[in-house]
């Protein structure tokens, strides 16, 4: 995915024009990092001149600081008996109201700016969440993708034997993220509770059986669902009938299309980073089993859903075009669940066009800025990441509390707290934002509600 010129609007204050000025300076080649900063400093603009102790106290200086940047080198062998060396990292960005807690992302694009932009955005998620977790962010540039279950596990294990240094559940919570998933969780802990010789809820995203959280697997993509029925309810609308894109199939699309479903609305694309395939009869929840069992037992592509079921499109990812196809189908709802950047400016614009006014944000950062000031131009109801996929991390946190409590709520226990938390993220953004002036408008809502609650324990806790 490219990254976009960041061009400050004229409106832009002499302090943030300095900071990042300073920022791009002291951070080069760090475009997503960049990026994810300017969004919110942009908002922040908007807090500072009401909030002046904030700048003497130097807090979004120290905010844009990761408080500890882990990097190793991970040796592993592979299946041939080769040597094999991976990048790991760990970015724990801001412990000011909990442990750190993020995921850790495997793809093979994954880099430093990569994830201090994940761990920024993190920091504020969390906060949002209303639970008391502080940022991080880590993960490596193995690919688990073609590597069979042995060399995962050996990746995995090399991974920790560095990692389980610096973390611990009252320190750092780690959990999934792309190419991050159950089974991965499971090699991770196996190799950290035989090193440090003890079980405790040291990550996320577990099995049932040992310690796991009842929807956790399904919480970000309900959660994203929920979202967007609440923005809808300022609306007296609801989702049923609605037509849906959803870009990934991955854990957050699968979870999303079975709430879509579940709620009356028709998710009609799927995509991976080979193609996408467009299925105007829907994909009801037979179709979506197929596609569980293809992602998550078999791990093949999206391709064979073309092949299996009649009537389907499939797209082929082409490298020369400037749009996203998948983007330019006609719909009302929007549901971005793969990767960062994948909705540019002219997908933003075909978005619109093709009457699309909800956009809901499964996966991080997904909307360069530009498209972003598009949504918000347009005035749809649009959820950005930080709050619309909180949903992922703050049932993380119920599974904390089940660890440190020693026992397991039931599936509607967790479910209903996961749907409380997120009305309670809706009505916190949509309150902030038009507290501070900007009615609608769920970025600064996010930004700013999500920043306060950190910048007020930095203020407490002194110069640290
Ligand atoms: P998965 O690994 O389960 O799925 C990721 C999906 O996105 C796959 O279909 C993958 O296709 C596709 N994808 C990944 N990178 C690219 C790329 N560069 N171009 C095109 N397609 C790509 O990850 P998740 O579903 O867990 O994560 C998806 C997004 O949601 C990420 O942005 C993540 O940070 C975010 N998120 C996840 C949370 C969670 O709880 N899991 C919580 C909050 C946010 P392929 O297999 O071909 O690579």
């Amino acid at each position: 995915m490219t990254v976009q010129e960041l061009e400050l609007p004229v409106t832009t204050s002499s302090f943030v024009r300095d900071l990042m000025a300073d920022l791009k300076a002291k951070n080069p080649g760090e475009p997503e990092f960049h990026q994810a900063v300017l969004e919110v400093v942009e908002s922040l603009d908007l807090v500072l001149e009401r909030r002046p102790e904030y700048r003497s106290h130097g807090i979004i200086e120290r905010f844009v600081e990761p408080e500890r940047v882990l990097m190793f080198r991970v040796p592993w062998q592979d299946d041939q008996g080769r040597v094999q060396v991976n990048r790991g990292f760990r970015i724990q960005m801001n412990s000011a109201i909990g442990p750190y807690k993020g995921g850790l992302r495997f793809h093979a694009s994954v880099n430093l700016g990569i994830l201090k932009f994940l761990a920024f955005e993190q920091v504020l998620k969390n906060s949002l969440t209303t639970l008391p977790m502080g940022g991080g962010k880590g993960g490596s540039d193995f690919d688990p993708k073609g590597k069979s279950d042995n060399e995962v596990m050996h990746f995995c294990q090399s991974f920790m034997t560095e990692l389980a240094r610096h973390i611990g559940p009252d320190t750092d919570v780690p959990a999934g993220d792309i190419g991050v998933g159950g089974r991965e969780i499971g090699y991770l802990f196996g190799q950290y509770k035989r090193l440090r010789n003890e079980f405790t809820g040291v990550l996320t995203g577990k099995g049932l059986n040992w310690g796991g959280s009842l929807i956790r697997p399904e919480a970000t993509g309900y959660g994203s669902v929920y979202f967007a029925s609440e923005m809808l309810a300022t609306r007296n609308e609801t989702l049923k009938g609605k037509v849906c894109l959803v870009s990934g199939s991955g854990n957050v699309a699968q979870y999303t299309v079975e709430k879509l479903n579940q709620l009356g609305a028709k998710a009609v694309t799927l995509s991976d980073s080979d193609g996408y395939i467009y299925d105007e009869a829907g994909i009801t929840p037979e179709k979506l089993q197929f596609v569980m069992d293809l992602k998550n037992v078999r791990r093949g592509r999206i391709k064979e859903y073309a092949d299996k079921f009649k009537g389907v499109v499939y797209a082929p990812h082409d490298p020369r075009l400037d749009t996203n196809q998948l983007w330019n189908h006609k719909a009302q709802c929007a549901f971005p669940s793969a990767t960062q950047n994948e909705i540019n400016a002219k997908d933003a614009a075909n978005l619109l066009k093709n009457g699309v006014y909800v956009v809901s944000e499964g996966a991080n950062m997904p909307t360069v800025l530009a498209g972003v000031h598009q949504f918000l131009d347009a005035k749809i109801l649009y959820g950005p990441a930080k709050a619309a996929n909180a949903g992922g991390v703050a049932t993380s946190g119920l599974e904390m509390s089940q660890n440190s409590m020693r026992l397991s709520w039931t599936r509607e226990e967790v479910d209903d707290r996961l749907h409380k938390i997120m009305k309670a993220i809706h009505k916190n953004c949509r309150d902030t934002a038009e507290a501070f002036g900007t009615p609608g408008n769920y970025v600064n809502g996010a930004n700013i509600a999500g920043f306060l609650k950190v910048a007020d324990a930095m203020m407490d806790q002194g110069l640290v």
